[in-house]
């Protein structure tokens, strides 16, 4: 035994050894010839100094001799037994007994040398006790270490927020830590001795099957998702928590038996709750793929939901639908009632719009106020439209957010799949472009997309750049439409009408360009060289000794909200010269209320300066008639939609004397606009209207025209007068 030590272990070196002996040439040869081979040596030259030795230090070996005066070697040894003292000893005597040996080996003596010795022999002997001493001091350390780690390991186990199990071979629960409890609301007890398959929902047994398997495990882990069984709801008072996601780690176990082969004992495992996990994954796929606001699928559910069905539209040979859908007038409901009515109000279409639809359909929100619509299964355009028409009927019932009634209405543009377009990308588009032209087409309205669409929408790109340009070429010019006093004749003022001159195009109106400029901000450049272009020509006419008439200027949104727009206004007046009454301008109600703080004061600020205020396309507007007492302003031109049908219509007769009255009340000048008929006028004038512009007296007229026409209406006033006089 110790042969085989000695061949596995090199002593240590640097060992303490205390060598114990009365006689000092032993003494002194044994401690000269271990200092030599490397050890730290102290002596001690009887047995009480020993003991003292002993009790204070550390030895790892003594060599002790048994006969000294004192305590004997013997002695020494009980001393050591006595006080646990943790070394080793080897005795050195020259008393050969058996006994004295017998008794010596029983005190715990390691070894025995006898005197004399050969100093190899005892350097021998050293070694060995000290390499066996270091085996007993690993293996003590070791033992300590297995048994810390073993506690370490039950309260790691014990005190994971995983579920940590072990089963047998028949996959019955042999071992589960506390955390069951906790996850799945078993206690530990009950689980003891079960077969796995109790906590596995039912779906995913066979999925875990290969989990608690043999062959499957292995001695690599195996890693799987699966949903476990949570005890019923009543004895866990947290109703809902039927099925626990986890996500498992599982390993084989193996034990190897005498002769060395492995044997499969059964598996264990990690389980981890990953139901936090899950919902938050949940959550981010929600939010990528919907729009937050009205709980729809997102532009990006939408590709996804349209490339699936052209796909599947491809395999079947079927059409489909792609309708986008643009809320009328959607920016003045945000304006003027505020974003939380706006939000309330996409929320409640959204929800209308959905009852309009079909299980299979999908409605997305783009955004803002667009939304798309794809209708799979189509066989045929009509079965796209009749959808749009339910929309559109839907839309007719009033929507009820906080305090207001609004009425919402959406223009809608449908294309058809195969027959316009093939990719969803296009498809979108070309809806988009049709959407656009049910906008031009009055909105609340529907339109199939056609090719001739598609050109129009390039034309409108042509067309903006081309308005960039226009300023630069001078191609604008204005033209002037005159205000009758009605029972003078005479004209009382114009309004001053942009025209563009077109080198390709001809002469086009606002309609077809402004919309253009606003969009594009090329307005301000535009209505900037309007203004003085429009004071210039005052300055013209009054120089010309013409009488004093009132040119008023069409003002943007965009205009007004510059913040210094009344300042520099009135200082445009003033480089000419010209009285600010001879500048009006004509604001829609819509513009005021884009932004109702800031614009007021402006509009005071030009009224107090002298300049004409006009309400224009009065009674389109959505503000309450009681709105504009707090309104500074002069004028109201009654918007041509309610003198078209006059008088044929009395209802709209009957709504412009209302306005007629009221601006009386309100001590406001009021201008019918659009008057072609001389039985329009007729009618206007039996309720008691004063001014009107409409091509009845002339067409929007260029400026040389409009000069000869003031020149003549002057000359016949003059006539008049004379007449008169
Ligand atoms: P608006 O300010 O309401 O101008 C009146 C429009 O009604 C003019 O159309 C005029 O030609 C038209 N009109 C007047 N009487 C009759 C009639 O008896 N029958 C018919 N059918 N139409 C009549 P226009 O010139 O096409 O202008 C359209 C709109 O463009 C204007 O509506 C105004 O909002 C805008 N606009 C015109 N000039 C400017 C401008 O210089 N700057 C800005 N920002 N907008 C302008
Ligand atoms: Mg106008
Ligand atoms: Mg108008």
């Amino acid at each position: 035994m110790i042969q085989e030590q000695e061949q596995k272990q090199t002593p240590p070196l640097g060992a303490q050894v205390l060598v114990v002996d009365d006689e000092p040439l032993i003494l002194t040869s044994l401690s000269r010839l271990l200092t030599n081979a490397g050890y730290r040596v102290h002596i001690a030259r009887n047995g009480n100094e020993a003991v003292r030795n002993i009790e204070t230090n550390r030895y790892d070996l003594i060599l002790l001799d048994l006969k000294m005066p004192g305590l004997t070697g013997h002695e020494v040894m009980d001393r050591i037994q006595e006080k646990r003292v943790d070394t080793m000893v080897i005795v050195v005597s020259g008393d050969v007994s058996i006994e004295s040996a017998i008794s010596a080996i029983r005190r715990g003596a390691y070894d025995f040398v006898r005197k004399p010795y050969e100093p190899d022999e005892i350097l021998k002997r050293v070694q060995n006790a000290l390499a066996s001493r270091q085996l007993e001091l690993d293996n003590r350390n070791m033992a300590k270490r297995l048994q810390r780690s073993e506690q370490w390991h039950r309260y790691l186990v014990n005190s994971s927020l995983d579920l940590i199990y072990s089963l047998d071979t028949e996959g019955r629960f042999t071992f589960v830590n506390n955390a069951v409890e906790r996850i799945l609301g078993f206690p530990k007890r009950e689980l003891l001795g079960k077969h796995y398959t109790t906590i596995v929902h039912d779906e995913d047994v066979l999925g875990a099957a290969h989990l608690f398997n043999e062959r499957r495990t292995g001695e690599r882990s195996v890693r799987v998702e699966l949903r476990l069984k949570h005890v019923d709801e009543s004895r866990l008072h947290s109703p809902g928590k039927r099925f626990v996601p986890v996500e498992l780690n599982a390993m084989g176990m193996y034990d190897s038996d005498g002769d060395g082969q492995r044997r499969f004992i059964g598996t264990y495992g990690v389980v981890r709750d990953i139901a936090d996990r899950k919902r938050a994954e949940k959550t981010i796929a929600y939010q990528a793929y919907h729009d937050l606001l009205t709980g729809l699928p997102n532009r990006a559910l939408f590709q996804d939901r349209l490339a699936q069905a052209i796909n599947q539209a491809k395999r079947d040979n079927t059409q489909l639908a792609v309708m986008f859908l643009d809320l009328d007038k959607f920016k003045f409901v945000n304006d003027s009632l505020g974003h939380v009515a706006g939000d309330k109000l996409l929320k409640t279409l959204a929800a209308r719009l959905r009852s309009c639809l079909r299980e299979v359909d999908t409605l997305a929100r783009l955004g803002g106020d667009e939304f798309v619509l794809l209708l799979p299964q189509i066989n045929e355009a009509t079965d796209a439209t009749l959808i749009a028409e339910k929309i559109l009927l839907a839309l007719q019932q009033k929507f009820v957010i906080g305090d207001h009634e609004l009425f919402a209405s959406v223009s809608i543009g449908i294309v058809l799949y195969p027959d316009d377009a093939d990719t969803s990308e296009n498809l979108i588009k070309r809806a988009d472009v049709a959407m656009y032209h049910a906008k031009n087409q009055g909105r609340n309205n529907y339109q199939l997309f056609n090719y001739a669409m598609d050109a129009q929408a390039s034309g409108r790109l042509a067309l903006v750049r081309d308005l960039r340009n226009a300023l630069d070429h001078s191609e604008f010019e204005m033209h002037y439409h005159p205000q009758v006093d009605i029972p003078s004749g005479r004209i009382v003022g114009f309004e001053a009408l942009l025209r563009w001159n077109h080198p390709t195009h001809g002469l086009l109106s606002p309609s077809s360009f402004i919309h253009l400029a606003e969009e594009t901000g090329i307005i301000l450049q535009i209505g900037e060289w309007v203004l003085r272009t429009v004071c210039g020509y005052a300055i013209k006419w009054r120089d010309a000794g013409l009488p004093p008439v009132r040119i008023a200027v069409n003002i943007s949104p965009q205009q007004i909200q510059k913040p210094h727009f009344a300042d520099n206004f009135l200082k445009l007046l003033e480089e000419h010269q010209l009285d600010p009454a001879l500048i009006g301008i004509e604001i829609t109600e819509s513009t005021i209320m884009k932004d109702v703080e800031q614009t007021i004061p402006k509009l005071i600020k030009l009224g107090e300066a002298g300049v004409e205020i006009s309400l224009d396309d009065f009674g389109t507007g959505y503000s309450s008639l009681s709105y504009l007492t707090k309104l500074p302003i002069h004028t109201l031109k009654v918007d041509q939609s309610f003198i078209r049908d006059i008088p044929r219509n009395a209802g709209h007769l009957s709504i412009v004397n209302a306005i007629a009255t009221m601006a009386r009340g309100l001590g406001l000048r009021l201008v019918v606009e659009g008057v072609e008929t001389q039985a329009q006028l007729d009618s206007l004038i039996g309720i008691g209207c004063k001014e009107y512009q409409g091509f009845l007296f002339a067409q929007p007229l260029p400026s040389g025209k409009a000069t000869d026409l003031l020149r003549g209406n002057h000359a016949e006033q003059r006539a008049e007068i004379k007449i008169a006089s």
